[in-house]
């Protein structure tokens, strides 16, 4: 699994930031998601952060 976040959608909420091991907000406000792919142990989490979205800003490539 490897995640990126839409930046036209993403409005800085930071309900993502609970799984803070994969993504973090930038200077301007917004998610960044680590580039490689997320370690099994993280996966529950991250999807955890894809349901908690309330933009649905976080794109899940299986
Ligand atoms: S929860 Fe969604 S909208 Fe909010 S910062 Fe994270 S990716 Fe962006």
């Amino acid at each position: 699994m490897k995640v990126t976040i839409d930046t036209d959608r993403c409005r800085g909420h930071g309900a993502c930031l609970s799984c803070f091991e994969v993504f973090t907000l930038n200077p301007d406000g917004y998610a960044d998601a680590i580039s490689d792919p997320i370690p099994d142990e993280l996966v529950p989490d991250v999807r955890e952060a894809v349901a908690a979205c309330p933009e649905q800003a976080i794109v899940v490539v299986e």
